[in-house]
């Protein structure tokens, strides 16, 4: 085994390498991977730049746990950023991929398994007439912005603040997540002849949306929008938002564009497009779908995914996409998703979870907004309501660095930034839920 592997252990110090000096394996692994990869690291936010400190290397997981390169154990509310509904390394995923992995990786020709997650995607939610497989939630976003173009044959497209939807050249403004946290207003390398066609608006601003739509009635492709952020933390559309977005794209003859990456099977089975009532033109999927591993979608009405190669004229592509190890994965994760009662009961710990992180917080007298769906949250250091990205860069996120290290130190991992949310699995048991409460009534003592 290499000495620089992330399974290097101190429980197996005979694979550490000869010049590990610092008494970290985390902080030698990073040291060495800022070498070879900027910032050390593959998805900037994953750097805890942030929140200061170093980004801790990971052994391995399992259920609601991860074990470090050091081998400390902390409670997860990352969850692979969200992909993983069902916890690390669940017995019947890790089966069904290695089932699948006995009859081959790839073949570029189509396979039973992406029909079958197919079906399961299309059944639960009924706006999705067809869908294609890709690689990533930015391939699906990215492919659905072009097919809204090409459906349209418009070029614009509305976008709201802090929502992120991957790093699309033409969706990189404003954007939430990484965009956010690291400060920048977009990123060099983009050309303002791409960003020139989108425009972004505050969140749950529908009379923003409105006077857009009166200057240039046809101009636009698409609106995209997450129906419930969870990129600048957890932001839930306030009421009428969603519908009022589908009046207008109705009247205007554009498209609506629900990226459901993030909520897709996380919030409700029916995703969030179920749980507000609202029928997008296209959806765009990823995380959940993948069961753990990289996988994307996009779909929505027959007569719009019909002009996607070879059906139509739109072109889009993919050498991996539908890749039956992902599907195999996707699938499992799906049908154990789809047993009675798994929302329910995600919703119910995630209710319980956070109710008490806010008492305890009220009891220190530390100011805290938290904001829920479903089973992802986001606990903002804040008195106010936050509803936009502007709430949340006037929230205390100083206080959020410090309590984000303090829960750490009580092995308690959350997602090292405030413009991003937690997430609960159905790993995450009673007594887990209990451990994270006494830890964060110390770190509350520390801030
Ligand atoms: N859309 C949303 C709502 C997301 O949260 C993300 C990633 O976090 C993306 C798109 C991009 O997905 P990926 O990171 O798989 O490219």
């Amino acid at each position: 085994m290499d000495a620089w592997s992330p399974l290097a252990t101190r429980s197996n110090p005979s694979i550490l390498h000869p010049l590990m000096t610092t008494g970290s394996l985390s902080k030698e692994l990073f040291n060495a991977s800022m070498k070879l990869i900027p910032g050390g690291v593959n998805s900037p936010v994953r750097a805890f730049h942030s929140v200061g400190g170093e980004p801790l290397f990971i052994e391995k997981g399992k259920g609601a746990m991860l074990v470090d390169a050091d081998g400390q154990e902390y409670i997860d509310y990352m969850m692979s950023w969200g992909a993983l509904l069902h916890g690390h390394a669940h017995k019947e995923i890790t089966g069904k991929i290695a089932k699948a992995l006995e009859r081959g990786t790839s073949f570029g020709a189509p396979t039973g398994f992406e029909l079958e997650l197919a079906k399961l995607v299309t059944d639960a939610l009924p706006a999705m007439d067809m869908i294609r497989l890709v690689n990533s939630g930015t391939e699906a976003t990215m492919s659905a912005i072009r097919l809204a173009r090409g459906h349209t044959n418009r070029k614009k497209i509305i976008k709201f603040d802090g929502c992120y939807h991957g790093h699309v050249d033409a969706l990189l403004v404003e954007a939430g997540s990484g965009v956010a946290t690291l400060g920048i207003p977009g990123s060099p390398g983009i050309p303002e002849e791409v960003t020139a066609h989108t425009i972004s608006l505050p969140f749950n601003d529908l009379e923003a949306v409105r006077e857009v739509f009166q200057k240039d009635p046809q101009g636009f492709a698409a609106v995209i929008v997450e129906p419930v952020a969870g990129n600048m933390g957890v932001i839930p559309p306030q009421e009428g938002f969603l519908q009022g977005l589908r009046t207008l794209t109705e009247e205007h003859g554009t498209l609506l564009i629900l990226d459901e990456v993030m909520t897709g099977f996380r919030v409700a089975w029916e995703g969030a497009q179920g749980m507000f009532q609202v029928t997008p033109d296209l959806t765009c999927l990823g995380k959940i779908i993948g069961g753990g591993l990289p996988v994307g979608a996009y779909g929505g009405k027959r007569e719009i995914m019909e002009k996607i190669a070879p059906a139509g004229p739109i072109y889009q592509a993919g050498t991996l996409s539908g890749n039956p190890i992902a599907m195999a994965a996707g699938t499992k994760a799906l049908k154990l998703a789809k047993e009675p009662e798994t929302y329910q009961r995600l919703d119910y710990r995630s209710q319980y979870l956070t109710d008490e992180l806010k008492k305890r917080a009220d009891a220190a007298k530390i100011p805290m907004t938290i904001n829920r769906v479903g089973s992802m949250f986001t606990l903002f250091f804040s008195e106010k309501p936050i509803t936009d990205l502007q709430d949340v860069k006037e929230s205390n996120l100083r206080r959020f660095a410090k309590y984000f290290n303090a829960m750490l130190e009580e092995g308690v991992y959350f997602p090292p930034s405030p413009f991003e949310a937690c997430f609960l699995s159905t790993a995450h048991g009673e007594t887990t839920i209990e451990k994270t409460l006494a830890a964060h009534e110390k770190a509350l003592k520390k801030l």
